[in-house]
């Protein structure tokens, strides 16, 4: 079984080094009892970076969820990989760029599809976060002209720095909510209990397992992209960094 560290709280999402024992290696592959790097899901994609033990490094190139366990897929360009073995206290490396886009992207998607809802009553039914930019998929047609609205809104949010944070809150509690009502196209699972919701003061609260940034100004300037037909009907927008990298120093 792997802790999830990085959901811990808002500052784990800033970690970017970090001690680890394995647990297992299957082929091409390293398992540890904890891990910061982020496993494909919910439309975010993987963390990479690197495992290090002594003088043998090797490189994050996937990071899946197996169950309980998160697999780090690992390359070297020697023998390395043979030299970590069971039991061994790891050293891991977030690569932080890709991290910290990741978490601009995320609190951005959370941004626009709040907003969406706000503005047209449409819920999101699909995000995905890919390279510079995030897309929804909306469960109806938007109007065209709400789109300039909805950025208009968005760079009114990120330019205010609204402060982020995460919440556990009582899975009889969150259903209660009104705010569950714009993230209720995708089912929670079952077992879900305690939920974990990422809330922008003033602006939004949702369900989500992701990583983000702890204030909207770290988003940095967007540029919504034009709606198209989304595959499965309704309306695909979305939205794209106009700064690449990392735009704030880590925790
Ligand atoms: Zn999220």
């Amino acid at each position: 079984m792997t802790e999830l560290a990085y959901l811990a709280d808002m500052p784990a999402a800033y970690v970017r080094s970090f001690r680890a024992r394995v647990v297992a290696l299957p082929p091409g592959g390293v398992v540890l009892d904890r891990t910061f790097f982020y496993p494909t899901g919910g439309g975010q994609p993987a963390a990479r970076g690197t495992l290090r033990y002594g003088e043998a490094t090797l490189e994050v190139t996937d990071v899946t969820r197996s169950g309980n366990a998160v697999h780090h897929r690992v390359r070297s360009a020697g023998s390395d990989v043979q030299k970590f073995v069971a039991g061994a206290e790891v050293e891991g490396t977030v690569d932080w760029e890709r991290r910290h886009q990741h978490m601009r992207l995320h609190t951005g998607q959370h941004l626009l599809s709040a907003r969406a809802f706000e503005r047209s009553g449409l819920r999101t039914r699909k995000a995905v976060l890919r390279g510079l930019g995030a897309t929804i998929d909306l469960e109806g047609v938007l109007p065209p002209a709400q789109l300039d609205a909805i950025a208009h809104d968005m760079d009114e949010v990120i330019r205010a720095g609204r402060p982020v944070s995460i919440r556990h809150v009582a899975r009889a509690e969150w259903n209660d909510l009104p705010s569950a009502g714009r993230s209720g196209l995708v089912p929670l699972p079952p077992h879900v209990d305690p939920v974990r919701v990422v809330e922008v003061q003033g602006e939004d609260s949702c369900p989500c397992g992701g990583t983000h940034v702890r204030s909207t100004a770290e988003i940095g300037e967007v540029r919504l992209t034009a709606p198209v037909l989304a595959s499965e009907g309704g309306t695909r927008i979305g939205f794209t960094l106009m700064r690449p990298g990392a735009t704030a120093p880590p925790a």
